[in-house]
Parts: structure tokens; sequence; C-alpha cells
């Protein structure tokens, strides 16, 4: 099977799904071209996943592809922005068959449930590495950036924390148990929160998506913000499976480990006050934002820059 049969039959029927309106031209020409309404700024970013290090070994194709769609969508959740489309750049050892009818089976899935139709790509031969673009909108000036955090304001997350990262312990598990199970989903399936993120929109004065841990992300919000922040390790959501599994050192889960794709934001006092009770319910109030710089857990300072908050390729972890 050639490169453009290998196009036309795999990836060509995942263009015309949902949230293709904006797409004027799809996969097939030399550009995708894609109509920006009017009134709205396009929010874009890029993410590669490459087999070994983001994601394991003979990973199963369906859950790789859910995978990656979801973090790249996180991003676009992170700024506030509805989702419109993506481009795919697949590296492949070999045409495998059944593994890239396995593949764009859970391409397709995550593309219907995130509202993202697929505008284009690039295929080529070499070891197994996947790059998504995706594209989202917001109403012009209104994406949620790092950099808005300001003292006074609280700091929310979505969810529960730590899942994903417990997870990984249990990847060979033959049996897993349901508390187990309950974690490896979270790993396997992450649900970018697109929808909280646009609720976020007016309310938020800053976001970032949990990808490498609470600590580490929230850090790049203060740094962004030239703030700080101090956050109660009680107040840090977790799961009940979580719980079980780990005891206390769930807590530690929840504090360092990423893949949660979780949304982290800070908001204003009264902004919080006056939200509606549905948006309310999603999220849980870890802090304050804080002038004085550094985060504090309990009163006590996290070092940043020690490698020991969060997780950072090019360097060890502590
Ligand atoms: P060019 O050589 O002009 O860059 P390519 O040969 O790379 O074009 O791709 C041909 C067409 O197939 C393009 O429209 C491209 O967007 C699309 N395409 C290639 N790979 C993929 C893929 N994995 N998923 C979706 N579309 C793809
Ligand atoms: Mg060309």
């Amino acid at each position: 099977m050639g490169e453009f049969e290998l196009i036309r039959q795999y990836f060509m029927p995942l263009a015309g799904l949902r949230g293709s309106h904006s797409v004027v031209v799809g996969p097939g020409d030399d550009c995708a071209v894609q109509k920006v309404p009017s009134g709205s700024d396009l929010v874009f970013s890029i993410d590669t996943l490459v087999e070994g290090v983001h994601f394991p070994l003979n990973y199963r194709p369906d859950y790789l592809a859910w995978r990656t769609l979801a973090v790249a969508a996180s991003d676009l959740a992170a700024m506030g922005a509805d989702p419109a489309c993506f481009t795919l750049a697949l590296t492949l050892p070999e045409v495998n068959e059944p593994w890239l009818r396995d593949f764009t089976l859970g391409l397709g899935q995550a593309a219907e449930s995130f509202g993202l139709a697929l505008a284009g790509g690039d295929t080529t031969r070499g070891p197994l590495t996947l790059s998504v673009q995706v594209h989202g909108f917001v109403e012009q000036g209104s994406a949620i950036c790092r950099s808005g955090a300001r003292p006074g304001d609280l700091i929310v997350v979505s969810g529960a924390l730590g899942d994903a990262g417990a997870a990984l312990g249990y990847l060979e598990s033959q049996s897993p148990t349901a508390d187990e199970q309950f974690v490896l989903e979270r790993y396997h399936h992450p649900e970018p929160r697109l929808t909280l993120g646009v609720a976020l929109r007016h309310l938020a004065t800053a976001a970032i998506d949990i990808s490498d841990g609470l600590l580490a992300d929230l850090n790049h919000i203060l740094e962004a913000s030239t703030v700080g922040a101090s956050i109660k390790r009680a107040r840090v959501p977790v799961s009940p499976a979580l719980t079980r599994l780990k005891g206390n050192a769930a807590i530690d889960y929840a504090l360092h480990s990423g893949d949660d794709y979780e949304l982290c934001a800070t908001i204003p006092k009264s902004s919080w006050a006056n939200a509606p009770t549905l948006l309310k319910q999603q999220l849980t109030v870890i802090g304050v934002i804080e002038s004085s710089p550094g985060l504090r857990l309990d009163g006590a300072d996290v070092k940043s820059g020690s490698g020991a908050v969060g997780f950072d390729h090019f360097r060890r972890k502590a």
C-alpha cells in the first residue's frame, strides 16, 4: 500500500467530522484552508509524542490516537478556545493495516468527541512519532493566557489529580483491580476540559492545563504573571480510587505527576462569588495568588528549578 492510498483509505474519512464547518479545503491539496470567523482570534498549538518517551512501546493504537489528540486539545481548553480542526504528522516504521485501522478508529472517536476535524497532515517512514497541530477560536482578545494572574485571585483546579500518574505503575498489570482500572482509564482516555475552558474565558485571569504536574504547571502561571502563591495540600482534589491505592502518598501523585490534563486557573474572588453553581461544581479552590514571588505549600517554600516539581525532558528528575 502506497502513501497516498494509505492517506485516502484511513485518514480522508476523518475530514468530514463535526467541527469541519470552518475547514474550507481539507486533506488532499497542498495546504488546508481554514475560515477564521470575523471577530475571532485563531488559537493554535502543536504537540509531538515519541514512542518510548511519551507513550509506552507497543501501546494500543486506539488508545494512542485518543491520548495524542486529547493532549493537543487540552492546550486549546487551557486557552479557553472553541475547538475547530487539527493536522496530523505521522511517522510510521511500517505500513501495518490492522494497526492503522485501530489507530484511525480511536482517532475518529476522539475527533468526534472533541469537535475537531482532520484538515490535513503528513505521512513519513521512521520511528513511531506523532505530531498534532490543533486549531481553535476565541472572541478577539479573549484567549486566557498564563500571564494574567493577580494577587488575591483564587487558584482552582478541575476534577481530581494524580490518577494518570499513578496508572503508569499498572500499565503492565494483567488483571488490574477496579481501582487500578479506574486510574488506567484516566491515563488511556484523558478528557480535555474544552467546555470548562470556554466557560472560564470571561472569568479566569490565567489558566494552564496540567500536563507536567500541578506544582510545575502552577509555577508556569506564577512566573508568567510575576506573582507568587500559597496552596493547601488538604485542598488538592484526589479521587477515592487513588486514595485507596496509594494512601498517604496519593497527594504526592496529585502534586507532582502530570498526564491528567485537568485545568488550573486563577479567578478573582468577586468573579468566583458570582460564578454559576454548575461551573463551581467542576472546580476546587486550592489556594490564592500572592504578590510575594514563589510557591508555598502549607506555608513551606516549594523549590522551583530543582527538577523536583515536574517533568522536564532536558533535566533529570530529582
Ligand atoms: P505535499 O507534498 O504537497 O506537502 P503530501 O504528499 O505531504 O503533500 O500530502 C498530500 C495530502 O495528504 C495533503 O493534503 C496532506 O494534508 C494530506 N495528508 C498527508 N498525510 C496525512 C495524514 N496522516 N492525515 C491527514 N491528511 C494527510
Ligand atoms: Mg505540495
